[in-house]
């Protein structure tokens, strides 16, 4: 058994649905889990949806998911001819409960809803791919991975119940690859023993088919994406970024740590327990080798460049000058708890705290605001996270030439700098 997953830029645009089902017609033989994520910048706007949905403005909330519904509408038509009413009728029905969720008024958080309604991406998406490599002869089976991939009910980053998890792959999963050899489901959503949706985590269709894999004991995961492999820095930036072929566990944790878009940081965890080698592949190109990240370690990896931008720096200072201690750090780390926020950097001095973050617009005004409660707080935003593993000094300079470094953190394999 092989677990397969296709992120949103390898399912945006009928073009791309086609060429993924010739990449698929190729692994045929083959027993495979197909994990896929919401078509293109689905996510994005059905987040939208739900922000103009819980600050009560529906009719807006309605018309953006209009859009939404439309651009699956018009994917389906293009794709499909004989499988194309029964599936258009199965996409309304899924529009159905999101506008019945839309038409009623904010009553729990705002996590909750976000679940209910950011969800329907990858049902909309699978639906409609699932349909169109049927009609290709590509014969799979669809399953809500909702009755499969049970969750606590931490809405929005939800954890797994392995436990339970396993015992529905055996008792819903396994009797399906009886039948066929492919099945199709989504990514990133999952449920509570209450049915509630739940969602594992922006970009967490990674996630999806690690923990997947694992639990199907899975010869192997597959990751195709737009690009090469996994690559020593963001080629849009870095033209002379190369493909890095071999990577252990341990280094992509590191760089995905520190925010390397390459995969989502909690994949790679299920993957390395069970010794699941994980392949990033070339969506356009099969025949390209692409990266395998297992449990061997390279000596000699390049220097690897991460950068992320839109970083927000809050100086916190302790009221009355007294000198930061546990109390206060302590404090810091409820605050971040309870904003469900993670630190890039924190940064300790005598009187004050230096806490960056990603910049969330409203999300982190409010945390802000809720660390004036402990601190005098000033926030810098604009500011540009560098991260560079196995650094060199001269890659280090040419980085940070003509910028200004706001803050600097090093360890013996890593160097990060926060620059204006
Ligand atoms: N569709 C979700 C997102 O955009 C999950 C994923 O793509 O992995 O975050
Ligand atoms: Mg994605």
């Amino acid at each position: 058994m092989q677990v397969f997953k296709l992120g949103g830029a390898s399912v945006n645009s009928v073009d791309r649905i086609k060429h993924a089902a010739g990449l698929l017609e190729q692994y045929q033989q083959e027993k495979l889990l197909v994990v896929i994520s919401a078509m293109g910048k689905t996510t994005n706007a059905l987040e939208k949806v739900t922000e103009a949905f819980y600050k009560e403005r529906k009719e807006e909330a309605l018309a953006l998911f209009e859009q939404v519904k439309q651009n699956h509408i018009n994917t389906a038509k293009y794709l499909l001819v004989t499988h194309f009413n029964e599936t258009l009728e199965q996409l309304f029905q899924l529009f159905t409960e999101v506008e019945w969720a839309l038409h009623d008024k904010p009553v729990r958080d705002f996590d909750y809803y976000y679940d209910q309604i950011v969800c329907c991406g990858e049902l909309l998406s699978t639906t409609i791919i699932s349909a169109y490599l049927n009609e290709r002869k590509l014969v799979n089976k669809w399953i809500d991975i909702r009755d499969i991939l049970r969750t606590n009910n931490n809405f929005r980053i939800a954890g797994v119940d392995e436990t339970v998890t396993l015992q529905n792959i055996e008792t819903h999963l396994l009797p399906c690859f009886e039948e066929v050899n492919m099945v199709v489901t989504q990514g990133f959503i999952g449920a509570t023993d209450e049915n509630e949706t739940t969602t594992l985590g922006r970009e967490g269709s990674d996630f999806t088919a690690a923990v997947m894999a694992s639990l199907l004991k899975a010869d192997s995961v597959t990751i195709w994406k737009d690009v090469e492999g996994v690559m020593s820095a963001d080629p849009k930036l870095f033209p002379d970024a190369r493909l890095i072929e071999k990577l252990s566990y341990d280094e992509v944790i590191e760089m995905a740590y520190y925010g390397a878009q390459v995969i989502h940081p909690k994949t790679i965890k299920p993957l390395r327990n069970e010794g699941i080698p994980l392949f990033v592949k070339c969506f356009f190109d099969t025949s390209l080798p692409g990266t395998v990240i297992h449990n061997k370690s390279d000596n000699a990896l390049p220097p690897i460049i991460v950068v992320k931008p839109d970083q927000v720096l809050l100086h916190l200072q302790s009221g009355d000058f007294s000198f930061v201690g546990e109390k206060e750090m302590s404090g810091l780390y409820q605050l971040l708890k309870e904003n469900k926020e993670r630190a890039n950097i924190i940064q300790t001095g005598a009187v004050g705290l230096m806490l960056c973050v990603d910049d969330k617009g409203v999300h982190t005004d409010e945390l802000a605001a809720a660390a004036s409660a402990l601190f005098e707080v000033q926030v810098e935003r604009g500011l540009t996270l560098l991260t560079i593993r196995h650094f060199t000094p001269e890659v280090f300079e040419n980085l940070t030439a003509g910028k200004q470094v706001v803050l600097r953190q090093q360890t013996a394999a890593t160097i990060q700098v926060l620059v204006r």
